[in-house]
C-alpha cells in the first residue's frame, strides 16, 4: 500500500471513530466492562492462534509462546477493579471556597493510536488496548510488520469482535506507521526502540498530542557476593535467555563482584547446560532471532568478543546459543547499545561505588536488578540510581504486578502503563469545582477598597 493510500484509509478511520466517539457510546461503565469481556473471550477463542503465530514469528517455545496469553490475568484485574477507578475522587475545599464541592473525574481522551514491537507481538498491543478500552476510547492498533503471523492474528480478533469506528486495526510496516504519525490522534501510545520513539515525539509534537513511549535500553544486573548462586544464575538465565534474550526487560549484561566471579561464571555455564543441553541448537527451549537483520548485528558482537560460553550460530535458522562474554570492557561493541538477544557480557566490580557511577554515567535504563541478601546494599541501590523498575533478587517479573506502573524514565521511556496506571494513562484527570449561588461573599469583586487586609490575612501566612 502506497503512502498516500495508507494516509487516507487511516484517515477515514480516525474520522469514523472521532465521529463514534462524539456519540458518547464509549463512555458508559457498563459499554467498557462489555467491550472488555467481548475481547476476553475472543482471545481464549483465539488461544490456539495467538500461541502459534507467536511460534511461528518467533520460533518460540510453546511455554514461552504461552506468555502472550498472560494478557488475560490482566483483563481479569481491569474488568475486577474498573467500577472503582471511574469514580469521581472527592477533593477537599478550603474553607474560602466554601460552601462548594470538589471532585476529580477521570475522562476518555478520544482516538488513540497504539503501535507495536514485534518481541512480543501479541501482548505489547493488547495490554494499552486494555487501557485504551478501560477509559472510553476508540482506538487505532498498529502491529509490528515483523511479525507478520502474529499482526494477521491482532487483526482478525479485533475486526471479528469490534467494528472499526470503535477499535480498528491497521497492518504495515513503516511507511504505514508514518503515515498514522502525520494524523492528529487524541494519545500516541508507542512501544519500541528509542531512535523510533524519538520519531514519534516529533510527529506527536506537531499536534501536541501526548505520548506514552515505552522503549529499552541496557538494563544492568548487579550480583554482590551475599547471595545464593545457584538461584541467582537461574533466574538471571531465564531472564536474558527467554524469548532468545529478545526482552525489553532482560538483564543486559552483569556487573559481578569480582569475587563472587569466578563461582558464578561457573554457575551460569552449568545451569545453561542443565536447561539447553549440550547443544542448544537441538533444544526445544530456546527461541530464535527474528530476523537476518537482527542476527547479523549481534553475529557482530560476537566476532570481536571474548567468548567464556556458548557463541555457536546459524544464520539460515536465526539460531544463536546462548552466550556468556567474559572479559569484557565497557568500550567494546556489545556494550554500546541494547543487546537484545542471547548475549551475556560479565564485567566484573570492586567497590560498589564504581558500579553505581558506572551506571549513572549512561542513560537511565528501564530495569536494575540487584541480587544480594544485604540490606544496605539493597538500599544504596535503589537512593543511588534511576530506572523505570527494580528487581531485588529477582528479574523481569514485577512487570506483571498489575498495581505498579511499568515504564522507563529518561531515556528508557516517558510515561507508564499496566492495570489502574493504563487507566490513568487514557484518561484525562478533569478537576471540577461546583457552587452553589447562596453565600456569594463579596471579598474578591471589584471596587477592592478596604479589602486588601483581608486578602493579606487570608494568602499572606
Ligand atoms: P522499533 O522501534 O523498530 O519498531 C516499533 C514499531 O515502530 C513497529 O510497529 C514499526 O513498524 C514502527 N517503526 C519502525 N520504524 C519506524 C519509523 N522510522 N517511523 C515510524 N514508525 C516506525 O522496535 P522493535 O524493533 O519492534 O522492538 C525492539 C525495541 O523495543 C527494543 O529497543 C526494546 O527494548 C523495545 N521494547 C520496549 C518495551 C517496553 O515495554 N518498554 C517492550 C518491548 C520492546
Amino acid at each position: 500500500m502506497s503512502t498516500a493510500t495508507s494516509t487516507a484509509r487511516s484517515s477515514d478511520i480516525l474520522r469514523s471513530q472521532r465521529a463514534y466517539f462524539a456519540t458518547g457510546a464509549t463512555r458508559p461503565l457498563e459499554f467498557r466492562l462489555e467491550q472488555l469481556k467481548k475481547l476476553k473471550q475472543a482471545i481464549q477463542d483465539h488461544e490456539t492462534d495467538i500461541v502459534q503465530a507467536a511460534r511461528d514469528d518467533l520460533g518460540r517455545p510453546e511455554f514461552e509462546a504461552y506468555f502472550e496469553m498472560g494478557i488475560l490475568d490482566e483483563l481479569n484485574y481491569v474488568i475486577k477493579h474498573l467500577k472503582g477507578w471511574v469514580k469521581p475522587k472527592k477533593a477537599s475545599v478550603p474553607l474560602s471556597q466554601l460552601p462548594g464541592s470538589a471532585w476529580v473525574q477521570s475522562e476518555p481522551l478520544g482516538a488513540v493510536l497504539i503501535i507495536g514491537p514485534w518481541n512480543y507481538p501479541f501482548q505489547l498491543v493488547i495490554s494499552p488496548l486494555l487501557g485504551a478500552i478501560a477509559a472510553g476510547n476508540c482506538a487505532l492498533i498498529k502491529p509490528s510488520e515483523l511479525a507478520p503471523n502474529t499482526s494477521r492474528v491482532v487483526a482478525q480478533l479485533i475486526g471479528e469482535i469490534f467494528d472499526p469506528n470503535y477499535v480498528a486495526v491497521v497492518e504495515g510496516g513503516v511507511e504505514t506507521a508514518q503515515a498514522l504519525l502525520q494524523l492528529k490522534f487524541d494519545h500516541i501510545f508507542f512501544t519500541g526502540g528509542t531512535r523510533v520513539g524519538q520519531i514519534v515525539m516529533e510527529a506527536a509534537a506537531k499536534h501536541l498530542t501526548p505520548v506514552t513511549l515505552e522503549l529499552g535500553g541496557k538494563s544492568p544486573c548487579i550480583v554482590d557476593t551475599d547471595v545464593d548462586i545457584k538461584t541467582t544464575a537461574k533466574r538471571i538465565l531465564w531472564g536474558k535467555f527467554l524469548n532468545a534474550g529478545q526482552t525489553c526487560v532482560a538483564p543486559d549484561y552483569l556487573l559481578v563482584h569480582e569475587e563472587i566471579k569466578v563461582p558464578l561464571l561457573e554457575a551460569l555455564k552449568t545451569t545453561l547446560q542443565e536447561s539447553y543441553g549440550e547443544n542448544p541448537a537441538e533444544s526445544p527451549d530456546l527461541a530464535r532471532v527474528i530476523n537476518e537483520r537482527q542476527f547479523d548485528r549481534l553475529a557482530g558482537y560476537l566476532e570481536s568478543a571474548s567468548i567464556y560460553f556458548g557463541g555457536d550460530r546459524d544464520r539460515s535458522q536465526g539460531y544463536i546459543a546462548p552466550t556468556l562474554l567474559e572479559p569484557v570492557t565497557w568500550d567494546d561493541p556489545v556494550m554500546q547499545e541494547e543487546i537484545f538477544g542471547p548475549i551475556l557480557p560479565v564485567l566484573p566490580y570492586g567497590d560498589l561505588g564504581e558500579a553505581i557511577a558506572a551506571i549513572n554515567a549512561r542513560p537511565k535504563p528501564l530495569a536494575i536488578y540487584l541480587f544480594s541478601r544485604n540490606k544496605q546494599i539493597q538500599q544504596r541501590i535503589l537512593a543511588e540510581t534511576s530506572s523505570g523498575g527494580v528487581c531485588i533478587n529477582e528479574v523481569f517479573m514485577h512487570i506483571a504486578i498489575w498495581e505498579m506502573p511499568f515504564g522507563g524514565v529518561g531515556q528508557s521511556g516517558i510515561g507508564a502503563y499496566h492495570g489502574k496506571t493504563s487507566f490513568d494513562t487514557f484518561s484525562h484527570q478533569k478537576s471540577v469545582l461546583k457552587k452553589p449561588f447562596l453565600l456569594d461573599i463579596n471579598w474578591r469583586y471589584a471596587p477592592y477598597a478596604g479589602k486588601l487586609s483581608l486578602l493579606k490575612k487570608a494568602i499572606m501566612r
